[in-house]
């Protein structure tokens, strides 16, 4: 897309996700830790994450063969996980190429492994459906799957690979059931492991085991419903607009569409230059929070394509071009996406293409 003059940016904070993956590894000081990085590094731009954290990280975790791809194209020779392993056969060929670590999670991936003829040994982690229950093989499989990769000649490095659903709840007795699932289906045999999210790598060290993969947290969002009082993480993105016009309303009058919002007196309304085209939240109600000139105030109206509009009422100095945080620093992606209903996994990933970002 060609340079727009639309005052609406996404400043990326390279240092912000370097501490935070320092943050991670101290969790978990003896596990690897690969960064994730799928969903262009949950917006943030995967090739500036993963080329920032190249000379620390210990590698990379993906969820498909392009995402990979554009890594190893743009130099990063670490190791890269992809999360769902291939989605056809003819993948393989590729992932060989690139030297690419998969995981198997179904019989036909299994069976199209077996079938391959790579040129160097293929790194296969089976996944274990441990109770998340979307991919992986039962525990009591395990055993036959492992036994089977591992018979196989072009199969080299193996390993065991399992995802958490409820790790963002401390103390919840399902992280226990699907731990002990997980090393059931182990069996007591000595394989390379690899279970943790951020949730689990800074609430369960049981489950820290050969390699963690650490995603949300490297962005600087606790993956719990409140911040972790230990890791001090610093949020990785900026999103900022500014005012592109005021305007002086009634009481009485409506604001935007279905006139959501009525003055309850004289308002004087900002309106920036962000709608939920660019990923701010459609749902976002009245009285979400943001930041004008780095002075709290609220979302009033509608959220629209391509406009929100704010409450300036008070504010008489604020004018044309005055820069709005909608969430970063100063405003939490995280209580932005609660307000609006959802996490802020999807706000940053739903960032839209107009959106520039601004790596620094
Ligand atoms: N591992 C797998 C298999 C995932 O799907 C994800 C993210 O969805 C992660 C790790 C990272 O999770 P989080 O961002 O909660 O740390």
């Amino acid at each position: 897309m060609n340079a727009s003059s639309r005052p609406l940016h996404a400043r990326i904070h390279l240092g912000a996700i370097r501490h935070n993956y320092r943050i991670a590894k101290a969790f978990a000081p003896s596990s690897r830790a690969l960064a994730v990085v799928k969903a262009n590094a949950y917006g943030h731009g995967a090739i500036a994450v993963a080329r920032a954290l190249a000379a620390e990280a210990d590698g990379f975790a993906v969820a498909c063969l392009e995402e990979a791809l554009e890594l190893r194209d743009s130099g990063i020779r670490d190791r890269i996980l992809l999360l769902e392993g291939v989605f056809a056969p003819d993948e393989i060929a590729q992932v060989d190429a690139a030297g690419l670590t998969m995981v198997v999670h179904c019989r036909a991936q299994l069976d199209w492994v077996l079938a391959a003829r790579p040129e160097r040994p293929l790194r296969c982690w089976i996944k274990v459906d441990s109770g998340m229950h979307r991919v992986g093989f039962a525990p009591e499989d395990f055993g036959a799957i492992h036994a089977e990769l591992g018979a196989c000649a072009h199969v080299g490095e193996l390993g065991a690979i399992t995802h958490f659903a409820r790790a963002d709840e401390p103390g919840h007795p399902f992280i226990q059931r699907q731990l002990a699932d997980f090393d059931r289906a182990l069996g007591g045999r000595a394989v390379m492991s690899s279970l943790s999210n951020s949730a689990a790598v800074l609430s369960l060290p049981s489950a820290h085991r050969d390699w963690t993969r650490p995603g949300i947290m490297l962005y600087g969002i606790s993956p719990f419903a409140v911040p972790h009082p230990a890791a001090e993480l610093r949020p990785a993105m900026t999103l900022e607009s500014a005012i592109i016009a005021v305007r002086d309303l009634a009481p009485g009058e409506p604001l935007g569409y279905g006139g959501r919002f009525v003055c309850d007196r004289p308002t004087r309304v900002g309106v920036v230059a962000v709608g939920y085209a660019d990923g701010y939240p459609r749902h976002a109600p009245d009285g979400t929070p943001l930041a004008v000139a780095g002075r709290p105030t609220r979302l009033i109206g509608r959220v629209s394509m391509d406009m929100i509009t704010l409450d300036l009422t008070g504010m008489e100095d604020v004018g044309l071009g005055t820069p709005v945080q909608l969430w970063g620093d100063r405003i939490s992606a995280a209580e932005v996406a609660q307000a609006a209903g959802t996490i802020a996994y999807e706000l940053f990933t739903g960032i839209g293409r107009r959106v520039r970002l601004i790596h620094e």
